[in-house]
């Protein structure tokens, strides 16, 4: 069981597209200990490996109480539906940006063990599963947004108190008071 400090926006492993998972062994199983403690520690509904500053694609949620992970995980898009919602991210603390996602996705992949898994996810879940993926292709949700949009992300990161310290370290409230910390 360990809390592990969360890698802030200006890192590059936050950036660098994560390797599949090919090894099903003892430290993929403590990875996916340690993402989701963190996440249970942070009170936030999702966590992607390269988040603690490691690259495989591996991602843990907390979503309507079902606390779970996905090994290597591929979505796919039932239909064309979409959703409107405030997203934010562990890794970008106090940025919340209303996003556009789509409304409902199927992710399949495999659990720590290398059993296949498949979740149907609707509403949060299709956000969250959409928004860990993301991580693990170096992708933030501030890239989601359009133009506008993302300007006034950038210029909220570069006033965050947080933004350009050494090391990358911050304590960030456990009980982010609205948005979904992801
Ligand atoms: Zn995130």
């Amino acid at each position: 069981m360990t809390v592990t400090p969360i890698r802030l926006f200006g890192d590059p492993v936050l950036r660098s597209p994560a390797d599949p998972v090919v090894d099903f062994d003892k430290e993929l199983r403590r990875l996916v200990a340690d993402l989701t403690d963190t996440l249970l520690d942070e009170g936030g509904a999702g966590l992607a490996a390269p988040q603690i500053g490691v690259g495989l694609r591996v991602f843990v949620f907390d979503v309507d109480d079902v606390v779970g992970h996905l090994v290597n995980p591929v979505l796919e898009f039932p239909d064309e539906e979409e959703q409107e919602g405030q997203e934010g991210c562990l890794s970008i603390p106090g940025v919340y940006v209303d996003t556009k996602r789509r409304q409902n996705v199927v992710a399949r992949g495999v659990d720590q063990h290398g059993e296949p898994v498949q979740i149907v996810g609707t509403g949060m879940m299709a956000r969250c599963a959409q928004h860990e993926t993301d991580h693990l292709d170096g992708v933030l949700f501030i890239d989601r947004l359009d133009r506008e949009a993302r300007k006034a992300a950038m210029r909220a990161i570069r006033e965050a108190e947080w933004f350009g310290e050494q090391p990358p370290r911050v304590m960030v409230s456990p009980h982010p008071t609205n948005g979904l910390g992801l």
